[in-house]
């Protein structure tokens, strides 16, 4: 995802972490594709072989600029459009506050 510049405000980057949906460790290799194209994953900890599901991440400052943005006046559309970022994701983080 590229932001192109929104006012000065900082860009929001992807952050894609890759982890074992069995432990939880981080310290996988990747091991080809499925056939319907999905990344496999082999986690050296516990041996598994999965697909891989790539989460995208944000930072506790990138999630209260969004919000911070959100209280000023944008859509929850126009968020989606600036950050990239899920509109059921804001209303998670909406809730929580
Ligand atoms: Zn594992």
């Amino acid at each position: 995802m590229v932001l192109s510049s929104v006012g000065g405000m900082k860009m929001i980057k992807e952050t894609r972490t890759y982890q074992c949906t069995r432990c939880g460790s981080t310290n996988i290799v990747k091991n080809g594709r499925t056939r319907y194209g999905s990344q496999k994953y082999h986690c050296k900890d516990c041996k598994a072989y999965r697909v891989l599901q790539p989460k995208v991440r944000y930072t506790q400052e990138q999630k209260e600029l969004i919000l911070k943005v959100y209280q000023e006046r944008a859509s929850l559309r126009s968020l989606r459009r600036l950050f990239g970022v899920s509109i059921p994701t804001v209303l998670r983080w909406i809730q929580k506050k």
